[in-house]
């Protein structure tokens, strides 16, 4: 079955960039070029992924990502031509899977939808596991584990980890950790989240763990290293 992507772009330059290197990557490529007709494809041809433009003449972007995350969880890529930080925050905190900054290399993105593609079906099939490189998280009794060995996490540490073990290679933002790990009504600031990944850093380190490193997303968040990324070294 091939795989539909559907590009959601106002700049038909972009579609003829990425037309032939999908297709030859095996995916099919359909073209929206704004909010309502984007919207409309997604629900009318049910793509595998949406690579989403954040400026859509004078519309947003993110209208569509609004819209959309009330009825699909498709995965949506965002191609950021733009250097503010706030606005991929926004993007992602409204449901984007990720973001791609333009200019972008091929490679990169295929790399980023393989990511995309693979966290929806590891979330369908509902595993109680997950391993990434050296890390393996275990969600029924809480724990994680380097290369096979235990290592100790507080409950805190651990929900930290197991957000970006199931993003791996995603980015996620500091709203997203916050939200995920503090329990609600928890006074909690982003310095908690900065306190905690620095100590998974130093627990991930005296535990030997080569790869996946977390690596900072500056004034968005944190990703958990790729697969591709370590090969790419
Ligand atoms: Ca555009």
């Amino acid at each position: 079955v091939t795989q539909l992507i559907l590009l959601i772009e106002d700049e038909p330059e972009i579609l003829r960039v990425l037309r032939h290197p999908l297709e030859a990557a095996g995916y099919a490529v359909e073209l929206a070029e704004s909010v309502e007709t984007g919207l409309q494809a997604i629900a009318r041809l049910k793509p595998t992924l949406v690579l989403l433009d954040l400026g859509l003449g004078a519309r947003d972007g993110k209208d569509v990502i609004r819209g959309a995350r009330q009825w699909s969880d498709v995965p949506i890529i965002v191609l950021s031509a733009r250097f503010s930080e706030s606005e991929k925050v926004a993007a992602l905190d409204l449901g984007a899977d990720d973001f791609i900054n333009k200019p972008f290399g091929v490679g990169e993105l295929l790399a980023r939808m393989r990511t995309a593609l693979r966290h929806r079906a590891i979330r369908q099939r509902g595993d109680a596991s997950v391993t990434h490189g050296e890390l393996r998280i275990d969600f029924l009794t809480r724990r994680a584990r380097v290369s096979g060995r235990y290592i100790h996490l507080t409950p805190r540490e651990y929900d930290v980890l197991r957000i970006l073990v199931q993003h791996a290679g995603q980015v996620v933002t500091h709203r997203q950790i916050l939200d995920g790990a503090w329990a609600q009504g928890d006074v909690s600031d982003y310095q908690n989240v900065r306190v905690v990944v620095a100590q998974l850093r130093r627990k991930l380190e005296e535990a030997k763990c080569a790869w996946p490193r977390i690596m900072t997303e500056q004034g968005i968040g944190y990703r958990l290293e790729a697969e591709e990324e370590s090969a790419r070294e």
